[in-house]
């Protein structure tokens, strides 16, 4: 059932191993983006604070205790297209089937493991630098309904310098240039007056200081506190309260005037942070803290391509 359609378009742009650093980083094109949006440096991460289980909780809107993925799952088996789970993917496509829908990954195992593979969605990988520009022609062409983006040489930079590090930071700088070339790309196709425009982090990550580099998966503030901002018509200029990464699914529902599944704690989590939106309407954020109960592990693998 299609509600009230707030957006005709969303994009979604997530920059791997960011955490709460972009506040810490030189990024004039995120600061102006955003300068009338909502933004927290405060989103809650999945526990364990690694890419597949973060990624996964934002594109199901569920915690990684009920969808159980993992980097080497994510990486080795294509999204069940039957699981209980759908993806955001195929939630939209069955209440919009003839839209054009894009995951444009640096770091394929979320298009390949979180997305269920027979739905129709346009796809590429690429390092960011090259992907970006693959990015930039596929809006320009197809103006996608919904687009989802990770780029993750940010990551692959805190792995091997350490997270929050004067490289690290530097990295993070060039991304937010990749973030303006895709912002402009929807302006240029004329689909961002339409447009709700996020940018989230999955994870932080740590920093020893002793040059060997980070690591994440841990529940540290460094790991676990991560960057979330969204623009466009309707959005408040605000600081966002509350917020987890799953929260990413209802905002992009919600968006689309597609309605919420019943909240579920074995299943459905995903909220509307309170006070994103000018509306009313939207339900009291809930209290997920005892969710995050997953045991934390320590991820030293820096999936990034550039580290290959
Ligand atoms: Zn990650």
């Amino acid at each position: 059932m299609i509600l009230q359609k707030k957006y005709s378009h969303v994009i979604v742009l997530g920059i791997d191993g960011a955490g709460s650093f972009i506040k810490d980083a030189d990024t004039p094109n995120f600061d102006r983006i955003f300068s009338d949006g909502a933004v927290t440096y405060g989103a809650l991460a999945s526990n364990p604070s690694i890419s597949a289980e973060c990624w996964g909780s934002m594109l199901l809107g569920v915690g990684p205790e009920v969808h159980k993925l993992t980097n080497s799952i994510v990486s080795a088996e294509p999204y069940p297209s039957d699981s209980p789970f759908p993806s955001l993917f195929r939630r939209i496509r069955e209440a919009y089937p003839d839209a054009e829908l894009g995951s444009y990954c640096d770091w394929n195992p979320i298009t390949y493991g979180i997305v269920e593979n027979n739905i129709g969605v346009s796809h590429d990988t690429a390092n960011d630098d090259v992907l970006v520009d693959i990015i930039c022609e596929y809006i320009l062409d197809k103006k996608p309904k919904f687009l989802f983006i990770q780029f993750d040489s940010v990551d692959g930079a805190g792995h091997k310098h350490g997270y929050g590090t004067a490289e690290h930071l530097k990295r993070i700088g060039e991304v937010d240039g990749l973030v303006n070339k895709v912002y402009t790309a929807a302006e240029n196709a004329e689909i961002i007056d339409d447009t709700l425009f996020i940018v989230i982090a999955d994870h932080g990550g740590t920093n020893p200081g002793n040059g060997e580099g980070g690591s994440h998966g841990g529940w540290t503030d460094a790991e676990k506190y991560v960057t979330f901002a969204a623009a466009g018509k309707g959005v408040s200029h605000t600081r966002i309260e509350e917020m987890n990464i799953r929260d990413l699914a209802a905002i992009v529902l919600y968006a689309f005037g597609i309605g919420l599944p019943v909240f579920d704690e074995a299943g459905w989590t995903s909220q509307i942070p309170e006070g994103l939106f000018s509306d009313v309407n939207i339900s009291p954020y809930r209290d997920i803290s005892h969710l995050t109960g997953a045991a934390p592990r320590v991820s030293k693998i820096a999936h990034t391509s550039e580290l290959i």
